[in-house]
C-alpha cells in the first residue's frame, strides 16, 4: 500500500526561503577583529540571490562547481545559500592544504569559479597555472592582489551588476549540493559530494539533537570550509538563530573578545578551540555562563576539558566525519543520570550514542558483526541518509561493507549502544598482540594539571611489535617529568599500556583542521626529529 502523502523534494531552497521570509529579523554578525558587522537574514538573502544571479551570468549553471576559499564571514554564508539554490555545487576548500593538496582537491573538483578571500590571493596564485578547470576568480574584500590569477572580478563588483535572481530552478532533492574533501589526516583528501537531501536532512538532525530556535545565537568556531561548518548554518537558517561569524580571528583572545560581545548561546568547535578559550577565558576572569550549550568533536573530547567547562556550560562530545555530514553520535549520560552519579562522566566523556537517522555496527578483521558488550573492540561502521556511499570520482569499495561506511575508526559499543572509539584504525598500537588505547592515554595525560596538550603514537619495537610514544607540550611555567607522568597513568590504566617513550614538545602537531596529526609525530620521530627520551624497558605485559 502506497502512502498518502506528498512526495515534497527536501531542498535547501526551502531553507533559502523561511530564513528570508520567518526570520527576517535574524542577524548574522561578522568579526572583524575589532568591532562587527551586522546583517538581517533578510539582507543576507537578498545579497545571496544577487550573488546567484552574478554567477549565473558568468555562466555558471546546474551541476558546476563554485569552491570557495573563504573564512568564516558573511560573504561565505551567502554562498552557502546561493549557489546550492541555483543548482549549482559548492565546494569548499580547505585553506589550510599544503599548495599541493589544494591544486589537488581544486582540479578533483572541477571548480568553474572561484570565491576567495582578498587576503587569500596569494595562496591561489601561486597554483593558479596547475588548474585546469578554472576560469574565474572572485575576490570577496578589499586590497587583495589580483597578479597571478588571470580573470577576476570583485565580490561587490559582481552583485551590484545585476537584480536578484528571481526564477530560481526546480531541483531534485537527490542532485549534488554542496563538496567537500576530507583532510587527509590518514591519506589523500577524498571527495564527498552531500545532497540537497542530506543536507536538509541533516540540518533537521542539528536542530533536533540541539534544540536549537531562534533564540539562539550560533558561534560558528568550525571553518566553514571543513564538512559545512558541522551543518551549523543551515540548521540557523532554517530555525532563525542568530550566527555569529568569527571571519579569520579563532584565536583564543579575538575569539573571546568576540564571544564576550555577542555572547552566543551555542558553541561548536574542535577540542583545540575550546582549550585555547577556557585558558583565555579563566585568564581574563571571563563569565562564560551565558552559553547553554557546546559541542566539541573532531578529535576525542578530553574529560578533564569537559569538567573545566562544567562551571558555564556543558560541553558535549560528538562524533562524525566528513563522510557522514557529519553527525554520528553525541555523548549524554542515560536519562534521569545525575551529575553526582559516578558513572555520569563515564557516559559524558564516551563518544556518544548514534543520533536517529544514524544506524551503527561494529566488525572484525573478517567482516563480521561483533557484539555490543562494551568489551570486544572492531571498526565502526554506519549508515544512513546523511552517510556517504562512496568518493567522488573514486568508488573506493574498500572503505564500503555492504552498504555501510567503514570509518576506520575502532572502538567498542556497550549494551546501551554507546560507543567508545579507542582510535583510527591507522592509529592503533598493538603491544603484545593486545590493543593500547592512544585515545584514553591523552585523555588521562591531558587530566594532569601541568599538560596542556598530548599525542600518543605507536612506534615499532622488536619485541612487543609496538610500543606507546607520549608526546606531550607541558603548560606555561610547569615542570611535570616523564616520570611524574608515567605515575599519574599508573593505576589508570592496564601496566602495560604505560608510556616507555616519553618526548616533550611546546606544540603538539595540528593538521589542517586543529586535530593532532599523528602523521606528522610518526614521521618526526622516524626522522629523529623528535627529543625522545626511553624511560623504562617494559619487560612483560
Ligand atoms: P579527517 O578524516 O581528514 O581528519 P574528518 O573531520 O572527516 O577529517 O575526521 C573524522 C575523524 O575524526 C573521525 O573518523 C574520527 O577519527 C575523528 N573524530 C571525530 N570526532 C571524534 C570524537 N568525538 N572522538 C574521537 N575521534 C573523533
Amino acid at each position: 500500500m502506497q502512502s498518502t502523502m506528498q512526495d515534497w523534494p527536501l531542498t535547501l531552497q526551502e531553507v533559502l526561503r523561511r530564513g528570508a521570509t520567518l526570520f527576517a529579523d535574524s542577524r548574522v554578525v561578522t568579526f572583524q577583529g575589532a568591532g562587527s558587522r551586522t546583517a538581517t537574514y533578510a539582507e543576507v538573502a537578498r545579497r545571496s540571490s544577487l550573488l546567484a544571479a552574478g554567477l549565473r551570468r558568468l555562466g555558471i549553471g546546474p551541476g558546476d562547481r563554485v569552491g570557495t576559499l573563504c573564512w568564516n564571514h558573511q560573504e561565505h554564508l551567502e554562498a552557502y545559500l546561493a549557489v546550492p539554490c541555483m543548482g549549482a555545487v559548492l565546494h569548499t576548500l580547505n585553506l589550510r592544504l599544503s599548495a599541493r593538496q589544494l591544486s589537488f582537491v581544486i582540479n578533483d573538483g572541477g571548480d568553474r569559479v572561484i570565491i576567495a578571500d582578498s587576503s587569500l590571493a596569494p595562496l591561489l596564485a601561486a597554483i593558479r597555472p596547475t588548474l585546469g578547470s578554472l576560469e574565474r576568480v572572485i575576490l570577496v574584500g578589499e586590497g587583495g592582489d589580483p597578479s597571478g590569477l588571470g580573470e577576476v572580478i570583485g565580490y561587490e563588483e559582481l552583485l551590484a551588476g545585476g537584480s536578484p535572481l528571481q526564477d530560481w530552478p526546480e531541483l531534485e532533492e537527490r542532485q549534488a549540493a554542496a563538496m567537500c574533501h576530507t583532510t587527509g589526516t590518514t591519506g589523500e583528501p577524498k571527495g564527498v559530494v552531500y545532497s540537497h537531501r542530506s543536507l536538509w536532512l541533516h540540518s533537521l538532525a542539528v536542530i533536533a539533537n540541539f534544540g536549537l530556535s531562534d533564540a539562539d545565537r550560533i558561534c560558528v568556531t568550525v571553518p566553514m570550509f571543513h564538512v559545512m561548518a558541522w551543518g551549523t548554518p543551515y540548521a540557523a537558517w532554517a530555525r532563525g538563530a542568530d550566527l555569529l561569524m568569527p571571519d579569520r580571528h579563532m584565536q583564543p583572545q579575538p575569539l573571546l573578545s568576540f564571544v564576550l560581545e555577542e555572547r552566543p548561546t551555542f558553541l561548536g568547535g574542535v577540542p583545540t578551540i575550546f582549550q585555547g578559550l577556557l585558558l583565555a577565558a579563566e585568564a581574563a576572569g571571563a563569565d562564560l555562563g551565558f552559553v547553554r550549550m557546546g559541542i566539541g568533536g573532531g578529535s576525542a573530547v578530553p574529560e578533564s576539558l569537559m569538567r573545566a567547562y562544567q562551571r558555564w556550560f556543558p560541553l558535549v562530545q560528538a562524533w562524525g566525519m566528513t563522510e557522514t555530514s557529519p553527525i554520528g553520535t553525541i555523548a549524554e549520560p542515560p536519562r534521569g543520570m545525575a551529575e553526582e552519579d559516578p558513572r555520569y562522566w563515564h557516559y559524558r566523556s564516551m563518544t556518544g550514542r548514534p543520533v536517529p537517522g544514524v544506524e551503527l555496527r561494529i566488525t572484525g578483521a573478517g567482516g563480521e558483526v561483533l557484539p555490543w558488550d562494551g568489551r570486544t573492540v572492531g571498526e565502526i561502521e554506519v549508515r544512513g541518509p546523511w552517510i556517504t556511499a562512496r568518493y567522488h570520482g573514486d568508488p573506493a569499495p574498500e572503505r564500503f561493507h555492504d552498504g555501510w561506511l567503514r570509518t576506520g575508526d575502532v572502538g567498542t559499543v556497550d549494551e546501551r549502544g554507546y560507543v567508545q572509539i579507542t582510535d583510527r584504525s591507522k592509529d592503533v598500537i598493538k603491544s603484545g598482540g593486545e590493543w593500547i588505547s592512544s585515545v584514553e592515554l591523552e585523555n588521562h595525560l591531558m587530566a594532569h594539571p601541568d599538560v596542556l596538550d598530548a599525542a600518543v603514537v605507536g612506534v615499532a619495537d622488536e619485541h612487543w611489535q609496538e610500543r606507546p610514544l607520549a608526546v606531550v607540550a607541558l603548560r606555561d611555567g610547569r615542570s611535570a617529568t616523564a616520570e611524574d607522568l608515567r605515575e599519574h597513568l599508573r593505576g589508570r590504566v592496564p601496566g602495560f599500556w604505560l608510556p616507555d617513550l616519553w618526548a616533550f614538545v611546546d606544540q603538539i602537531p595540528k593538521t589542517s583542521v586543529g586535530k593532532q596529526d599523528k602523521k606528522v609525530i610518526r614521521r618526526l620521530q622516524a626522522d629523529g626529529s623528535l627529543p625522545v627520551r626511553r624511560l623504562v624497558r617494559v619487560e612483560r605485559a
